[in-house]
């Protein structure tokens, strides 16, 4: 039986220690066109996103103000940040996951695989050792939305690790109609990724897998972690408990460890990604079609981006 309260639906009453009852869904900004890949920069106390269709990333500080932080991104999508705090990005425009260093160059730090051009990164996370686990859909050659419409020379929609220190990219899984959000649990013992191919296929899958992670650079025992009741797994975040929060098509949805869907938190607009954010970390950065919002939770993500 799911009970209704105000923004929050709860399946499982975890879901109410998780939440701030009487939070507020703020909207920061609004006026993209497909808001993606929130990434927090505690240092700089900002959020930094991506507007993929406008090709350019938007900067939220924390006093409120918005601004453009990058034109000309080629179509950027994904974003998280490297163990020394560099800008890693995925690009749809050139195809390549890039990373912005502190002069400001942006290093290319993968955009061919056997020689064959990747289809449009989507999203990306850094590993505690470094290395970069990333998606590779063809959500960006598809049409010139979202990046420059082309033929894949990929057989595949591949999910691949590139170790920075010898340049090795590897596919770690090749078998998703459209691999898209991933990230490690707390302990990266496991990986989840997103499966959105349900996009542009009523009938494919809009499930988040979950993987373990064999040696630290390997994927086995793949299942199936959950499926949405509503919309599709674009983008997500982890808690420090290891719980789940993920795009959906009426909100986020929040799911325990276990694949428990405890409640959801419902957005006006169909939701790509998440975040958390804020001095505390509990403050959970929401990009949602046109806009950006934010809410209190009481929870901390995971990480520190
Ligand atoms: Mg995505």
């Amino acid at each position: 039986m799911t009970e209704k309260q105000s923004i929050y639906e709860v399946h499982d009453p975890r879901f109410r220690y998780l939440t701030v009852g009487s939070a507020a869904l703020d909207e920061l900004h609004s006026g993209c066109r497909w808001a993606e890949g929130p990434v927090w920069f505690a240092d700089l106390n900002c959020l930094i996103w991506s507007d993929i269709p406008n090709e350019r990333m938007m900067r939220y500080s924390q006093d409120g103000d918005v601004s453009v932080f990058r034109t000309a991104s080629q179509f950027t999508n994904g974003n998280t940040r490297d163990r020394q705090g560099r800008l890693v990005s995925c690009q749809h425009g050139g195809r390549r996951v890039v990373r912005t260093e502190i002069d400001g160059s942006i290093t290319v730090l993968a955009d061919r695989y056997q020689g064959k051009r990747l289809n449009s990164p989507n999203d990306v996370v850094v590993k505690a050792d470094g290395s970069v686990w990333f998606t590779d859909p063809t959500y960006g050659i598809l049409s010139n939305y979202e990046g420059y419409k082309a033929e894949p020379e990929q057989a595949t929609r591949n999910v691949y690790r590139l170790d920075p220190a010898t340049g090795d990219l590897t596919v770690v899984c090749d078998d998703f109609g459209q691999p898209n959000g991933l990230a490690f649990s707390p302990d990266e013992s496991r990986l989840y990724i997103a499966d959105s191919a349900s996009s542009h296929d009523t009938k494919a899958s809009r499930h988040i897998r979950v993987f373990d992670v064999v040696d630290g650079k390997a994927l086995g025992n793949g299942r199936v972690f959950c499926s949405l009741d509503n919309g599709l797994p674009d983008g997500f975040r982890v808690d420090v408990d290891g719980n789940i929060w993920t795009s959906a098509g009426d909100g986020v949805h929040c799911f325990a460890p276990d694949g428990t869907l405890l409640g959801k938190i419902l957005v006006p607009q169909t939701v790509a990604n998440v975040t958390f954010g804020g001095p505390r970390r509990n403050r959970l950065f929401i990009t949602a079609t046109k806009s950006l919002y934010a809410i209190y939770t009481a929870t901390t993500g995971a990480g520190f981006c």
